[in-house]
């Protein structure tokens, strides 16, 4: 993209913003105009396409809700039971933090917006960084899935497998990207890691950004480098990969890049043998002028150990989608993970919000039913009030909850900004109690703050709520990591009691009140091995997640998975007392 290409994609973001509302109500116009003759919408509006017949009697439905639907599609029932527009495929979501992956329908209408989100989406962080296209390439760590086949024949692919699948992103791959399509499509994801680590080091002095799409890959790839330098080193140093690498497209394409270079191996060599890594990002790239991934919501746990990792450099998480829509822009780019909003683009679907009680907001009052509380628009939300986000899209979905729980920090323009909060009901409780995403993940920093004087840091936590015996309690897995050469054993076990007692003590009222009338059993953390949630994302991508989308359960709720961190685990520690 040229210079004046980003200040084009600028002034587009300035018309979008100003003129939200109309934009909004054409949004909707054209989705109701098109589909409101199927079977779904005729049941509701019987053919009607006004905004307050639409939203009187249009429900707000979750994905199961549209499931049977999408179902039928799936198996070779015309598109027209849920969308005008015929279905030409599905996207994946990674459902990792949910569930099952789900199918999102994909129509020709909806690839549109692609390449209109393509012409603006990274304006905010050129105008910061400069035209990255021109200076240089970026070293992304990128992994494509599989297509799957429904049996009507429609393929079904992880946005970012359709992403890497596009004829314009091939093309343009070389002279942009260190990483060759053949290590992206790799069918094993870690030869495919390997060789986007080599090629990104051997290519290292051009590299200007570093990055993926998600926090948790980024860090995935410097703990693969950590226990691969060596071995990638060598492979430089003398132009031959190694033979562990046996996928032939990867092969292929070392054949055409790797010759023996001493020199860079050497030179890689001696950073990486620093006995500290904090900063190797920024000394092992050292033109690159940011870290790209996004580091809200449940990736915000990483961001610690990123910024260690990358000393000094930006971390930038600029924009926030979901399969089911593009949503919005980080406008100002260079902002600390913890004050990010992302502003609402409000060509990409029609938005509604769903008000959602907010810890400040003690007055506010939730209707039973979600059906009694009323969404709010775009333009309408206030500053300061937590929301679910629901939209309707040209693709067959109405007045669907994403799952995402946004709060709303202010407006730019006249489109408001969001922070991301959390996801809905990640969490189970043991007694109807309600603990979100937040709340652990504030009980967990509260905790984990007596582990960093000690030289030591939380790498990873997931939760489980152990109700094998009455009455039940929650359990923490933590996986920490000594600084500097330290190993966890050398942890104070009364260190690690004190953090439970800790994080009881952190979490919300009810918890308490529970915990004090011996509703919820006292909190255990048991500390695993290196490793262990490493093992965790490959258990998850051996089953179909993508590598590149994957996002950690916050909460475990599968048998195996919960199998395979009790095999890790080194010490359990329990809270000695009731925290009230
Ligand atoms: P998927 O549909 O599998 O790509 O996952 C989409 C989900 O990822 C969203 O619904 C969010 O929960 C999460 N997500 C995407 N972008 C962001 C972001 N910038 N910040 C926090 N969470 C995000």
């Amino acid at each position: 993209m040229a210079t004046n290409g980003y200040e084009g994609g600028l002034k587009m973001i300035e018309e979008l913003t100003t003129n939200a509302e109309q934009i909004q109500d054409q949004e909707l116009g054209e989705i109701l105009s098109r589909n409101a003759g199927t079977e779904y919408l005729r049941g509701f509006l019987h053919g009607q396409t006004e905004k307050q017949l639409f939203k009187k009697h249009v429900p707000i439905v979750t994905y199961e809700d549209l499931k049977p639907y999408i179902d039928r599609i799936a198996n070779g029932e015309t598109s027209d039971i849920l969308v005008a527009e015929p279905v030409t495929g599905f996207y994946l979501s990674s459902g990792t933090s949910g569930g099952q992956p789900k199918l999102i329908p994909v129509t020709a209408e909806y690839l549109k917006k692609g390449p209109l989100v393509g012409t603006f989406s990274e304006s905010p962080t050129m105008r910061h960084f400069g035209d990255i296209n021109q200076a240089g390439k970026r070293m992304e760590l990128m992994f494509a899935r599989p297509e799957i086949e429904t049996p009507s024949g429609l393929k079904a692919a992880t946005f970012s497998t359709r992403m890497y699948s596009e004829s314009k992103f091939r093309t343009n791959l070389p002279k942009l990207y260190t990483s060759p399509i053949e290590t992206i499509f790799c069918p094993d994801p870690n030869q495919g890691l390997y060789c986007q680590l080599l090629f990104g080091l051997i290519q290292r002095d051009e590299v200007v950004k570093v990055g993926s799409l998600f926090a948790s890959t980024v860090l995935r790839g410097i703990k693969f480098l950590e226990n691969h330098w060596q071995e990638l080193c060598y492979d430089i140093k003398t132009g031959r990969l190694s033979d562990w690498i046996t996928d032939s497209g990867c092969r292929n394409a070392a054949s055409l890049i790797m010759k023996p270079n001493p020199e860079q191996a050497d030179l890689i060599e001696s950073i990486c043998n620093y006995k500290s890594w904090e900063g190797i990002i920024r000394k092992l790239w050292t033109k690159a002028r940011y870290i790209g991934c996004i580091c809200t919501g449940a990736m915000r746990q990483y961001t610690t150990e990123l910024e260690f990792y990358c000393r000094g450099l930006p971390l930038v998480s600029a924009f926030y989608a979901c399969s089911e829509t593009f949503c919005g822009l980080n406008l100002e780019p260079l902002c600390k993970p913890y004050d990010i909003s992302y502003t609402l683009l409000p060509n990409m679907a029609y938005f509604e919000f769903l008000p959602v009680k907010n810890e400040r907001d003690e007055s506010f009052e939730m209707k039973s039913n979600d059906e009694d509380t009323e969404l709010v628009d775009l333009v309408n939300v206030k500053v300061g009030q937590c929301y679910e986000l629901v939209v309707s899209t040209c693709a067959g979905l109405y007045r669907y909850k994403v799952g995402d729980v946004l709060m709303v920090s202010g407006f730019y323009n006249n489109a408001p900004q969001f922070q991301f909060l959390e996801r809905k009901n990640v969490i189970p409780s043991v007694d109807h109690e309600k603990t979100s995403e937040t709340d652990l993940f504030k009980a967990v920093t509260e905790a984990k703050a007596l582990l960093d004087p000690l030289g030591f840091i939380l790498a990873e936590y997931t939760s489980y709520v152990d109700t094998s015996s009455a009455p039940g309690h929650y359990v923490l897995f933590w996986e920490i990591k000594g600084k500097e050469g330290k190993h966890c054993k050398e942890l104070d076990p009364k260190i690690m009691v004190e953090c439970c007692s800790r994080m009881e003590e952190s979490l919300h009222y009810t918890y308490k009140i529970y915990r004090k009338r011996s509703i919820i059993a006292a909190l255990e953390i048991r500390v695993v091995k290196q490793g262990s949630f490493e093992a965790l994302m490959d258990y998850f991508v051996s089953k179909g997640t993508s590598l590149s989308q994957y996002k950690k359960p916050n909460c475990i709720k599968s048998e195996e998975a919960l199998k395979l961190l009790d095999s890790r685990v080194m010490g359990k520690y329990f809270s000695p007392k009731s925290p009230l």
